[in-house]
């Protein structure tokens, strides 16, 4: 994990999370720090719901339910957003 700290910014007194499409802001700096270590950019993020295949590819967990759960619903679990369910 290679240190960014360039791309770094405070707003407001507080440290938002560099990453496109990562809305987080931190109120102490290690708070992102270790978000980015054990959260943020983290691959995969795509969670099958019905075993634990994990794919950074939303379409690739779809594809792997059709393949694997047939029977069963078609949807995807994103870990970033607390678990929640996309279909
Ligand atoms: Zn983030
Ligand atoms: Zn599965």
């Amino acid at each position: 994990m290679s240190h960014r700290c360039s791309t770094w910014f405070v707003k407001s007194g507080k440290f938002a999370c560099p990453t496109p499409n990562c809305r987080s802001v931190f109120a102490w700096k290690r708070n992102l720090t270790s978000h980015l270590r054990y959260q943020c950019g983290r691959e995969p993020r795509f969670k099958c719901p019905y075993c634990d295949y994990v794919c950074k590819v939303k379409a690739d967990v779809r594809k792997h339910i059709r393949v694997k759960h047939r029977n069963n619903d078609v949807y995807v679990i994103d870990i970033f957003q607390s678990w929640q369910i996309i279909r």
